[in-house]
């Protein structure tokens, strides 16, 4: 088991990606690749199923390679790793946490990106703060996951 949280802030002028799509109209958030917090949660929890260490020490800030990677890109690389290090993926969880986008209406669509970067089923659920916290006030996106390796 591992678990991975990943928060990035809004940033006006930038497209959305979350969860493996791009999400046209909505505000887009910061950050050295293209921000995508689901999917950068989901990469933290496959390192810590498998004692990998973690994204920034994956792919770091650093390395010119990576910046602007999509996170699909850093997520399948991350499995692979994984693989790599013996184990095979059973399944991830994620919950996207924050009051914009509404992820009912590509909740499949999104499901069916990350699970095609991982080649392993991945669940995405979504929920708000109440207005509480740097998520509530609209500041930004947070996302916790776990994965289950075997
Ligand atoms: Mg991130």
């Amino acid at each position: 088991m591992g678990v991975g949280v990943d928060v990035h802030p809004f940033a006006s002028g930038r497209e959305l990606h979350l969860a493996g799509l791009h999400w046209p109209g909505e505000t887009g958030l910061a950050g050295h690749s293209d921000g995508d917090a689901a999917a950068h949660a989901c990469c933290d929890a496959l390192l810590s199923a498998a004692g990998l260490g973690d994204l920034g020490g994956l792919f770091g800030t650093a390395d010119p390679r990576w910046s602007g990677a999509s996170g699909v890109t850093l997520l399948a690389e991350a499995a692979r790793h994984v693989r790599a290090a013996g184990f095979e993926i059973g399944n991830i969880a994620v919950q996207i946490i924050g009051n914009r986008p509404k992820l009912a209406s590509r909740r499949a669509e999104a499901e069916k990106a990350l699970s095609a970067a991982v080649d392993a089923p991945v669940s995405i659920s979504a929920t708000t703060t109440d207005g509480l916290g740097l998520t509530g006030r609209g500041e930004g996106l947070a996302a916790l996951a776990t994965a289950l390796l075997f």
